[in-house]
């Protein structure tokens, strides 16, 4: 029967495939006991052998497809289902209480996994994820069900989950996975971000695909406009291809002006950059014509993997990027770690509100020595091109006061060894708490750039959880109270003599880049697949024309009426 969903288009294009469930299994079981405890315990052992030729699997394809550093993860994995002192207790416990496999497998992990997890060493403590993990796996094959492995996928499909972790997205293989959907999550969640930087179609927050689809039903997903179709007809399936098809001859069309420069039609240049999670993503920039990289966000670095990054690790990407950029700018940010994103080997307690919490600068200032090996490789990586450092999360002068010492530090220590340090690396901040906003006029005096996070700024000005679709539409990036502070941090840093960008995902944004370019915003900070359309557009408009919309703009009571303005003002 065919289904059809409304979601939040989450990035571009449109995919066609079976359906991928990555839906986490029912582990649940009860316990019991059995008569036979030599054939529970073979029954235990199958499950082992069989997690073992899986896992080994797994291991294979992931260093095939994103690195041996990603791979590794799993080798724990193997030596904790190879350690006999960790098995043969298990064994024993079903010999011994006569219980079925799948409680003795729990009893005794559980043991484990609290000892372990009262050590103080931190390996040790790490360990514990590793035994949880493998844990499950065996499980699994107990009870019949499939744990899916989305490394594992060699065959064109959507994704179809409930939510995706960044790192969960960053397991995708773009060769096979050609889109993906969720129940829940916005524009602005990490997961589609990353969908964006990887060109994957996607829809977030559709509310209840995982529940309406099942495994290999065919789904279409249309990221261009938000709707999903589970079981489609024939004719839909053709409708949709042509839609597809006219898209790729569009982005042709765009592809032209890869080379140019972006410049409105009266003359104004603006920069166009991309937003980039990790080196690999250079390609994506380079492609579509990225003239800076606006954004590097760090924190993916220290994702997907059981340990923080060393000082070296960080250098060699942080290097890379720079030289991959031959000589134009690069924005780096310092860790933002917190809200959606977290690090299994980082122990935060839960919080209430994690977005209103212990993130980004706030958790690198308590916890000072990850945030100066960062910056350590990040001044060492400061002589291979154009670096700017920008801190997120800035809510007081102060902050950014103390950010600044802890770097100047660094770099008096560096070149006191004697290591080169690029003198004029510029530093900045993210306006993404309106705090910041509303002081830019006292911020401007002592930073030498401001980049505005749009995709926090409205979640805190709206008090909208960016992460909640029921209250996704309140994410109004034209509603002239968040335009009014864009105007007023922009405004603020050119009377200083300071440029302002805007690396949230406002930037990319079709309706608003006329606004943005009305009210003078110097750079535009975006997933590089939206560079070339933004360019497109960008090249049609009259920049004073603009100047005037921005104005009008500013003077409306809602975003319906500031859309209809812009609607007017670029109407060709
Ligand atoms: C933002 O908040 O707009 C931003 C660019 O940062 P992030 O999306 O990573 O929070
Ligand atoms: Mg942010």
């Amino acid at each position: 029967m065919v289904k059809e969903l409304k979601g939040i288009a989450a990035s571009d294009g449109i995919a066609i495939a079976k359906a991928y469930l990555l839906v986490e299994p029912d582990l649940s079981f009860e316990k019991s006991e059995v008569a036979d405890a030599e054939s529970e315990v073979k029954r235990f052992q199958d499950a082992v052998s069989i997690s073992q030729s899986e896992l080994t699997k797994i291991r294979e394809q992931a260093a095939k497809s994103l690195g041996e550093d990603k791979a590794q993860i799993f080798d724990a994995h193997l030596l904790v289902l190879g350690d006999p002192e960790m098995i043969g207790p298990i064994e024993e416990n079903i010999k011994n209480n006569k219980v079925n496999a799948e409680s003795a497998l729990q009893e005794t992990t559980d043991m484990f996994i609290s000892m372990f997890e009262s050590m103080d060493n931190e390996y040790m403590r790490e360990r514990a994820a590793d035994i949880r993990d493998v844990r499950k796996r065996i499980l699994s094959h107990l009870l019949g069900v499939t744990i899916p492995n989305p490394a594992l996928i060699d065959e064109e499909v959507v994704v179809v989950a409930k939510d995706l972790t960044p790192s969960d997205t960053a397991q995708l293989n773009r060769k096979f996975v050609k889109g993906f959907v969720t129940d829940i999550g916005g524009r602005t969640s990490h997961s589609a971000i990353m969908a964006r930087s990887l060109e994957i179609p996607a829809v977030v927050g559709t509310k209840e695909v995982t529940a309406d689809t099942k495994k290999d039903e065919m789904v279409i997903i249309d990221g261009l406009e938000g709707n999903v179709i589970i079981n489609p007809s024939d004719d839909q399936i053709a409708h949709y291809k042509k839609i597809q098809s006219d898209f790729e001859l569009q982005k042709a069309e765009w592809e032209k002006l890869k080379n140019e420069s972006t410049v409105s039609k009266d003359g104004v240049h603006v920069e166009l950059a991309a937003n980039i999670g990790t080196p690999n993503d250079l390609d994506g920039v380079i492609s579509n014509g990225g003239e800076a990289i606006g954004l590097y966000r760090t924190e993916f670095l220290y994702m997907g993997r059981d340990n923080f990054p060393t000082e070296e690790e960080q250098y060699e990407a942080y290097k890379a990027v720079l030289e991959g950029m031959e000589g134009k700018s690069v924005v780096v940010r310092t860790l933002d770690i917190g809200g959606d994103k977290t690090l299994p080997y980082l122990d935060l307690p839960e919080e209430m509100n994690p977005f209103l919490g212990f993130r980004a600068i706030r958790l690198c200032f308590a916890n000072e020595d990850l945030f100066r090996t960062q910056l350590r490789a990040l001044l060492r990586a400061s002589v291979h091109g154009k670096l700017k450092i920008m801190f997120p999360m800035i809510a007081t002068v102060a902050e950014f006061r103390q950010a600044k010492a802890i770097l100047l530090d660094e770099k008096q220590k560096l070149v006191a060894s004697g290591t080169d340090v690029n003198e004029n690396i510029e530093l900045g901040i993210m306006i993404e708490i309106p705090a910041a906003a509303v002081l830019a006029d006292q911020f401007a005096k002592e930073v030498d750039f401001f980049s505005i996070g749009t995709n926090d700024l409205i979640q805190y000005t709206m008090a909208a959880d960016r992460m909640n679709e029921r209250v996704s539409y309140l994410y109004q990036p034209y509603n002239p109270s968040i335009l009014r502070l864009v105007k007023n941090v922009i405004d603020a840093s050119h009377k200083e003599g300071k440029w302002t960008g805007m690396c949230g995902e406002m930037a990319g944004d079709q309706t608003a880049i006329p606004l943005l370019l009305g009210m003078g915003l110097d750079e535009f900070s975006m997933s590089a697949s939206s560079i070339l359309k933004s360019r497109s557009l960008i090249k049609r408009l009259d920049q004073t024309k603009m100047v005037e919309l921005a104005d009008k703009a500013l003077n409306q009571a809602t975003a319906e009426e500031v859309v209809a303005l812009v609607e007017k003002y670029t109407a060709e």
